[in-house]
């Protein structure tokens, strides 16, 4: 139950005010664990878009002209408002997400975290001074907030991804439009009611609101405006490809955060039991639906049968329900869309000699929830080895040597998280940089958190989030020749 209402909004953010779109049109949210509507939501488009990137272009000189210290003080108002609200946020993020409440309490810490992260560095943005090329001049070179930007988050961690973009653009001195996945757009909102009671100016976070409909409307208006100078986009690769197609007609700099195929390498010398915990924390983590989740779970031949055994006995103890019951592990898919591939993943691994440990079924706690399973024999003619299933199914994939496993682990066009365990030294330096990935986690299950700098290489997308690192993406660098002197 939520105890603090204010954070329950059914209308967009623009320019300060609560408003419908222009159209009057609305789609609604869903409970996915149960099918019930939370809310209509206002399903604006072309219009709507822009009068938000008017006003965030307005607000903008405002914005950026603040001292330093000033858009932190804000900013860490924000943060704790986020976290005396954070039970309620948690609540709503289940609701409209499906998580269960533990991770969504997690969610809220970890998108907080961003905040207060970005409200320090907002105060560190420094520039240099170049030693001289001419005698009588002066090489200054400054990080400036690029403008208006442009951010499309996904519905799979509806908190932090907003917050891990626009806590550094607003630090930075950008000003912000923002569209939510179709699924969540409540958590947005809630974010954006908390912005306001912060004391951020008019126009400086706007939310647009939109079905999955009227997302390519939103998108391109955001893509190809004049007054937006960046896109910083989590989603899909082929959707992320698609915006920085959009993007180059105006020379917009772009981060994008996109989809993954993460390995998880069990060497025959690792803890056995600490991996098994390992594999079930990366896989079954958000029902699956993450896109750093262990997608292809790799070991080695001579403990292969056990490895299998000790992820069976853990699987199958998962327990699965709507996230708001204490005692849930695994929730629902977050629509039928999801359902459908991860139970084409199976049947396709089943149809090409997987053979079936346990799960491998719809589960009867609704019509969105999916048995854990974990199916072994895996191999790379399956689905599931080339395409992330974003569902609770564990692929077990068996290997000989370290070679042959660096080389199915890279036989991918992703590359965002990875992981391996090993307690052999020397294999561990070997692998790290024989992995062609953004991000390594060698016995560890989860790699994020404010201070790294989160983000893939290859076709999993450009640039970083969080760490100091992620707020050079909403800055340009100037050098000023003073001369004459
Ligand atoms: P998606 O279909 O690409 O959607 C992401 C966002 O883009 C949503 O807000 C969506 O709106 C919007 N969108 C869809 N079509 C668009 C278009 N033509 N123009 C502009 N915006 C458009 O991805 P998803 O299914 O929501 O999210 C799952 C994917 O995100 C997975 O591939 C996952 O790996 C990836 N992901 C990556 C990271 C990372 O940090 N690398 C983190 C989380 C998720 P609608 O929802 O309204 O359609």
């Amino acid at each position: 139950m939520i105890k603090k209402p204010d954070i329950l909004k059914n209308r967009a953010y623009i320019n300060g005010m609560w408003v419908s779109a222009e159209s009057g049109k609305v789609f609604s949210v869903v409970n996915p664990a149960n099918g019930q509507k939370l809310a209509d939501v206002p399903d604006m488009g072309k219009e709507d878009t822009e009068k938000a990137i008017e006003a965030a272009f307005l607000a903008f000189p405002v914005w950026r002209s603040k001292t330093a210290k000033d858009r932190s003080k804000i900013l860490k108002i924000w943060h704790s408002l986020v976290l005396d609200h954070c039970d309620d946020l948690a609540a709503l993020l289940t609701a409209e997400q499906g998580k269960p409440l533990t991770e969504a309490k997690a969610e809220i810490l970890y998108g907080a975290s961003f905040i207060e992260w970005y409200a320090e560095e907002a105060k560190r943005i420094y520039g240099d001074i170049i030693p001289t090329h001419k005698e009588d001049a002066r090489v200054l070179v400054t990080r400036e907030p690029i403008g208006v930007v442009g951010a499309i988050t996904p519905w799979n961690f509806p908190h932090a991804m907003i917050t891990r973009k626009i806590a550094p653009a607003l630090a930075a001195g950008c000003t912000v439009v923002l569209k939510p996945a179709e699924d969540t757009p409540l958590s947005a909102l809630a974010l954006a009611e908390l912005a306001q009671q912060a004391g951020f100016p008019p126009g400086v976070i706007n939310i647009v609101t939109g079905a999955a409909d009227s997302a390519a409307e939103i998108g391109l208006v955001l893509t190809t405006h004049e007054k937006v100078r960046k896109i910083s986009f989590t989603g899909s690769t082929e959707i992320g490809s698609l915006l920085m197609k959009q993007s180059a007609g105006t020379i917009k700099k772009i981060s994008l955060e996109l989809g993954g195929n993460a390995p998880f390498i069990v060497f025959e010398s690792a803890d056995l039991e600490r991996a098994a915990e390992g594999a079930i924390i990366c896989k079954f983590r958000n029902a699956g639906q993450t896109c750093v989740c262990a997608n292809r779970i790799y070991a080695q031949d001579s403990i292969y049968e056990e490895f299998a055994v000790k992820l069976a006995q853990r699987i199958k103890a998962l327990k699965v329900g709507a996230g708001d019951q204490e005692w849930v592990q695994i929730g629902p898919l977050i629509n039928g869309q999801g359902l459908e591939k991860v139970k084409m993943h199976v049947q396709d691994a089943l149809e090409k000699g997987g053979k079936l440990v346990c799960g491998g079924k719809n589960h009867d706690a609704g019509a969105l929830f999916y048995t854990p399973t974990l199916i072994r024999d895996m191999n790379a003619e399956m689905l599931l080895n080339q395409e992330e299933t974003f569902g609770p199914v564990a692929g077990l994939f068996r290997f000989g040597s370290e070679e042959d496993v660096i080389r199915a682990a890279n036989d991918t066009p992703y590359g965002l998280a990875s992981y391996f365990y090993s307690k052999d030294l020397g294999q561990v330096f070997r692998v790290a940089e024989a992995l062609e990935y953004g991000m390594v986690a060698v016995n560890e299950p989860v790699l994020s958190g404010e201070s790294i700098p989160f983000g893939g290489i290859k076709q999993s997308g450009i640039g970083r989030e969080g760490s100091h690192y992620g707020i050079e993406e909403f800055t340009e660098m100037k050098y000023v020749l003073l001369g004459g002197l």
